[in-house]
């Protein structure tokens, strides 16, 4: 694990600023950033990039405008950005809304065949159709997909088992219409390789009878990654990265330590499948993977241009 001193980053910044006063400062270390980024815009030139925007990162307006002017900012150097999105939030309003009563089992909502149309509504309508009329605003040309269009996710219900405390006995929750990928079919992404297109996908599954799945997106955008052979697999969220035992940012991490930090109960809720899916990613091809703060504005950016990057990065082995 690597854990970076940013203090002593700052200081020794600042004090190779102060040898330079003739130029306004402001400007010149615009120039400089913009400079130090060309390294990185050649080596990722024509890469693609998966990007998972969390529900909970989404919930800001600004933050959403900003994320896609980073998005479009990529596309327009040369970077194939494939954009998948959340909304556990925003699914969560909407059925308070309707006044649709959800049941949970060990905190988990059990999404029947009512809550799995409502999700659907919201993730492929209203969320998905929000995120792709603020990237085309930004002066991109996104599109708006779910599982379901040319046949991209097939999914099946996920099987979730707990063990009894008392009996150990492994019992099986049934959580409803949620699904885990069985197959992504990228033929979509292959047609639109070399073009002006940016893909943005509702993490909808489709069942062998036609059946709606909501699949976490977490797991949708690793599998992704995996079948385009993506550069980077990139996590939005809420927090700055993976925390440690003690509440630290923790820049650099390997498979084995994840799983040490999950048994301790250090990594739990939503960071599970989080982590879980950017080791599989990395295992499977995936250059790297990140786990980022995406109520930062311009963070993908750090990340992908500059040495430091930013947030917790995931490596293989
Ligand atoms: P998203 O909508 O981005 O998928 P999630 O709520 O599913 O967000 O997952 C991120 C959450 O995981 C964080 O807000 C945090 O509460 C929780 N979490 C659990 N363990 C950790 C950890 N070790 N480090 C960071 N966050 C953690
Ligand atoms: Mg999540």
């Amino acid at each position: 694990m690597e854990i970076i001193d940013f203090d002593k980053k700052r200081k020794e910044k600042d004090k190779a600023k102060s040898k330079n006063n003739k130029v306004d400062e402001l400007f010149l270390d615009k120039a400089v950033t913009l400079s130090e980024a060309l390294p990185y815009i050649k080596k990722f030139a024509g890469e693609i990039f998966v990007i998972k925007f969390g529900g909970n990162a989404m919930g800001d307006d600004k933050i959403v405008e900003e994320f896609a002017k980073d998005i479009v900012l990529l596309k327009k150097i040369g970077i194939n950005p494939i954009v998948v999105h959340g909304g556990g939030p925003q699914i969560g309003d909407m059925l308070s809304k309707l006044q649709i009563q959800s049941k949970f089992i060990d905190g988990l909502r059990v999404t029947d065949h009512e809550t799995v149309n409502i999700v659907e509504m919201v993730l492929s309508g209203s969320i998905n159709k929000d995120l792709v009329t603020k990237i085309n605003k930004q002066g991109g040309l996104a599109v708006g997909l779910s599982g379901k269009d040319g046949n991209l996710i097939e999914a099946k219900k996920l099987r979730r088992t707990k063990k009894d405390e008392n009996s150990n006995i492994e019992k099986i929750l049934d959580l409803g219409f949620v699904g885990e990928p069985t197959q992504i079919n990228p033929e979509v992404f292959i047609a639109l390789d070399d073009s002006d297109i940016i893909p943005v996908i509702a993490p909808i599954g489709v069942g062998k009878n036609g059946e709606t799945y909501n699949i976490n997106a977490d797991t949708v955008a690793g599998k992704i990654a995996e079948a385009v052979s993506a550069c980077k697999l990139i996590m939005l969220t809420d927090v700055d990265g993976l925390m440690d035992k003690n509440g630290k940012l923790v820049s650099k991490v390997s498979d084995s330590e994840i799983s040490v930090l999950t048994k301790k109960k250090v990594i739990s809720g939503g960071m599970i499948p989080k982590t879980m899916t950017c080791v599989n990613a990395v295992e499977n091809g995936v250059e790297s993977a990140h786990i980022l703060n995406g109520t930062i504005p311009h963070i993908l950016l750090v990340e992908v241009f500059t040495e430091t990057g930013a947030g917790t990065m995931i490596e293989a082995g």
